[in-house]
């Protein structure tokens, strides 16, 4: 009889267990129910398919992407473990020889879509089987609060009633309290033993960045600091992939690109040669990237930014998976917040789902602007405390904050004056003092704040305007042309009440009062 330890040496080709692997493992090999939370690329498929290998019987995964699945199986076939998958490209010879082998015993673990195991069908398959176990990955699928909600997840609870002997186990890499709270909820986990790893990557250093020209900012930062090392560069849409994969190519960078729009077949491709060849530059949507396991990852580049803190870590955690040094970079604007608000508030999502999202976005903001340590404040969100990193942008070069108090009082009067209804660049021209065919339209050359934020230029106003947005002091409204709003938490600084500091601009010397290039 193999133990555990002897199964992942001989099947697994690896010396040790890795964090609480070990302990999971033998959670579910005796029976338990377990909830296993760990970070992306912590490790978590051997939780299961070791117990799935030393159990007696078929363990079902349930898993929600197809390509994940794909991947786990050919790899588990090549180790020589009898896997398997059931999903929608599953003809029905290969389902039928799939079955065959289940009832035979010879079958080890059975991957299968959540849609696939709600069916009738399978459901009357599988009670006629020996099950090891269920194991339910991406758990988070089942809460609202995870980033990537399917209603389906939710009825996986009946396996608790169904198989009241099989142990389950849950795994996830979202871990905030919300989600974990609906995971043990929906799936009926209250018994199950909860493995809650650390979510400090220690060899990720963080950096973030205002945008001013992201292309242009990302060639730096690419030939600065990883000129020929293989990166994931990350962008908000398409076009913007394609447009960035041939800037970095027109520039001597080794990019290529991946999007939805994209063949099959291109996609496959481009998929393969940077899994393969080193040095390449992946420019993607968030389409790229699950399941897909490249060790030398030198760094995750986000030129948009993400739309939560759960997206942001589970992309930039692709970088350094080896554990060596290696860097996630983010580029954010004020208007990448507006373009993700008005895609949530324009979505076909429920209004409480909306909210949701809404909140994870602010918080995403938070973590860009934020003057203390990024590493801290984003483990800080994920229920971890952590001392400051010293090694993320803002260890290494403390943000000085300046008073701000007497120019934020300015821009959020001339909010007002304009009627709080026009957008940032409009009220930034009016603070500049200059002409445009809307400010003669609306006389806004006749207000008492036409131009007295002359000391300042176009990107100190907008960086103003972004850390107030990111403070829920000035909100933009969508719904108005992204009009620029008030909100109640400015009344004491418009009174004169409170002061404020906020972070300068980055390159405070060369923009100060040069006239502003935005
Ligand atoms: P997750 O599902 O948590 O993102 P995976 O299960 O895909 O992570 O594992 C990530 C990588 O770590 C894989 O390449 C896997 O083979 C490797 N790995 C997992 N456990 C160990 C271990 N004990 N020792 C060495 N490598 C491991
Ligand atoms: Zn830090």
């Amino acid at each position: 009889m193999h133990d555990a330890v002897s199964i992942l040496n001989h099947i697994f080709g690896y010396p040790e267990f890795r964090g609480q692997q070990q302990e999971i493992v033998e959670q579910v090999a005796h029976g338990g129910h377990a909830l296993v939370l760990m970070p992306t690329g912590g490790g978590k498929s051997l939780c299961y398919q070791i117990p799935a290998l030393l159990r007696d019987g078929v363990a079902i995964v349930v898993s929600p992407l197809i390509a994940l699945m794909q991947d786990q199986v050919a790899t588990l076939q090549e180790l020589g473990v009898a896997a398997a998958c059931l999903n929608s490209a599953t003809s029905q010879d290969e389902a039928r020889d799939i079955s065959r082998q289940a009832r035979a015993g010879t079958l080890d673990l059975l991957y299968v879509a959540p849609e696939r195991l709600l069916t009738p069908r399978f459901q009357e398959f599988i009670a006629s089987l020996k099950i090891a176990l269920f194991a339910i990955d991406e758990a988070h699928c089942v809460s609202h609060w995870g980033h990537d909600f399917r209603p389906e997840y939710q009825q996986l609870g009946m396996l608790a009633e169904q198989f009241p002997h099989v142990p389950r186990i849950a795994l996830t890499a979202t871990a905030d309290e919300q989600t974990r709270l609906d995971i043990i909820h929906y799936l009926k986990l209250s018994e199950a033993r909860v493995f809650l790893s650390s979510f400090d990557r220690p060899n990720l250093f963080y950096q973030v960045v205002e945008k001013h020209n992201a292309k242009k900012q990302l060639l730096d930062f690419i030939r600065q600091e990883h000129q020929g090392a293989t990166g994931i560069v990350y962008c908000l849409s398409r076009k913007r992939v394609e447009d960035t994969a041939q800037w970095l190519r027109e520039n001597g960078i080794e990019a290529l690109a991946y999007h939805a729009g994209m063949s099959h077949a291109e996609r496959e491709a481009n998929q393969r040669l940077f899994l393969r060849e080193d040095g390449i530059v992946m420019v993607a949507t968030v389409a790229f990237g699950m399941g897909i396991d490249k060790p030398d990852v030198r760094f995750v580049a986000h030129i948009d930014m993400p739309k939560s803190p759960e997206n942001f870590y589970q992309e930039s955690g692709r970088a350094g998976r080896d554990g060596l040094p290696s860097a996630s970079w983010l580029c954010y604007g004020l208007n990448d917040v507006v373009q993700l608000r008005q895609m949530i508030e324009g979505g076909e999502m429920a209004e409480l789902q909306k909210q949701v999202e809404l909140s994870k976005l602010d918080a995403m903001l938070a973590f860009c602007e934020t003057a203390g340590c990024r590493r801290q404040h984003i483990l800080a969100h994920f229920g971890e405390a952590s001392k400051p990193c010293g090694h993320c942008d803002n260890c290494l070069h403390p943000p000085i904050t300046y008073d701000a108090t007497e120019p934020v009082r300015k821009l959020l009067s001339c909010i007002y004056r304009v009627g709080q209804r026009f957008p940032t660049g409009h009220v930034i021209d009016v603070l500049l003092g200059r002409q445009n065919p809307s400010i003669g339209h609306h006389r806004h050359d006749q207000l008492s704040t036409y131009g007295i934020g002359k000391d300042m230029n176009q990107r100190w106003w907008r960086s103003i305007v972004r850390q107030l947005v990111a403070r829920q002091l000035v909100q933009v409204d969508i719904a108005r042309g992204q009009s620029l709003v008030l909100t109640d938490a400015c009344r004491p600084l418009l009174k004169g009440e409170q002061s404020i500091y906020l972070r300068p601009l980055a390159d405070e010397k060369k923009s100060r009062g040069s006239g502003g290039a935005d």
